[in-house]
């Protein structure tokens, strides 16, 4: 039995884990830099942007739990959107 270890593709098969900057976002959501804990509210189609206080590295976003805070504001942009 043979252990493949090759995973320097890994960036390209995408849709394995959380977002990188520069990925589509998929999903309407708050989201959570890795790196410092920056926290972005980003809508669906939207780019993931890079982390505003580490633009040099390449941003890991995970994804917050929408229902666990349900801040004010956001609601206020998650209801910006043309609802019909
Ligand atoms: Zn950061």
């Amino acid at each position: 039995m043979l252990a493949y270890r090759s995973r320097t593709d890994a960036r390209d098969s995408g849709g394995c884990g959380v977002p990188q900057n520069g990925e589509i976002n998929e999903k309407f959501g708050v989201y959570k830099s890795l790196c410092c804990g920056a926290e972005i509210v980003i809508r669906k189609g939207a780019t993931f942007p890079e982390c505003p206080n580490h633009r040099s590295l390449a941003t890991i976003w995970e994804p917050v739990d929408f229902e666990m805070m349900q801040t004010p504001e956001i609601m206020k942009k998650a209801k910006s959107e043309p609802a019909a």
